[in-house]
């Protein structure tokens, strides 16, 4: 487990300032849900954890590591996107094993991975399966899987439920929390579903314009929102 720390976050593409000074504190095991509509800079600050994008200004630090200036491998995170980004051409097994190839780990542990990882998310009866022959919420689950497999310590969800129906999109949520306890895992969560935020989060960070507007537990932030901004957008009782 990790706690993740974004001190004064500055991001500016060109002349525009996406980030305003955005400070975010995960404990340890936390699941953290940044929620905002869509263009105030959730997937941003996202992928600046992630290390995809350089922050103008600010610090990242992961536990005790500052992290700021490091390439994303050298992160040990899991992203999970809204596309799912499976390779057509791999089966299931080979999906899952992929990340683990790539770090040449020996045959024996990447089979043992990948049973513990399809049992875990009871994909056991897919493995041979090509992803054109899955289901969407089949899909999302090889995507979440081949992100575990190589047991990272921090999580990072961007909107992941986005492309599946309103059934399955709640099963997978329950997924979603149940695999970030049994892992003990740190999660940071983005959606601009409020409903989506409100179930997941131990803490949710209200984002408005690149600059967070409230933060704490989902329940506390409903009932007694700051800003009309953050009442008006948890469509909290007036
Ligand atoms: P969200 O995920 O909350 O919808 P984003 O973080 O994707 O928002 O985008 C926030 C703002 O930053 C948007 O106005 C978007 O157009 C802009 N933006 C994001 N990425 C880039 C980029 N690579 N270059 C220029 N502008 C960008
Ligand atoms: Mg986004």
């Amino acid at each position: 487990m990790v706690a993740v720390t974004a001190r004064t976050i500055v991001k500016r593409f060109g002349a525009t300032e996406v980030l305003r000074g955005v400070d975010v504190h995960v404990p340890d095991g936390g699941f953290a849900v940044l929620v905002g509509p869509s263009g105030c800079g959730k997937s941003t600050l996202l992928r600046l954890l992630a290390g995809l994008e350089e922050v103008t200004a600010g610090e990242i630090r992961f536990g005790e590591r500052d992290v700021t200036r490091l390439a994303p491998r050298d992160r040990d995170i899991a992203m999970v996107f809204q596309s799912y980004a499976l390779y057509p051409h791999l089966t299931v097994r080979d999906n899952l094993a992929f990340g683990l190839n790539l770090r040449k780990t020996d045959a024996a542990t990447v089979a043992s991975r990948v049973a513990e990882v399809s049992a875990m998310l009871g994909l056991e009866h897919l493995l041979d399966r090509l992803p054109r022959a899955l289901s969407g919420g089949q899909r999302q689950r090889v995507a979440m899987g081949r992100a575990i497999v190589r047991r990272p310590q921090l999580f990072l969800f961007d909107e992941p439920l986005s492309n599946l129906d309103a059934a399955l999109r709640a099963q997978v949520r329950v997924e979603i929390r149940k695999l970030h306890d049994q892992l003990g895992a740190t999660s940071v969560y983005v959606t601009h579903d409020q409903v989506e935020a409100m179930t997941l989060a131990d803490r949710i960070f209200v984002l408005n314009r690149g600059v967070v507007e409230q933060v704490g537990p989902p329940r506390e932030v409903y009932e007694h929102p700051r800003t009309r901004f953050v009442a008006g957008f948890l469509g909290s009782p007036a």
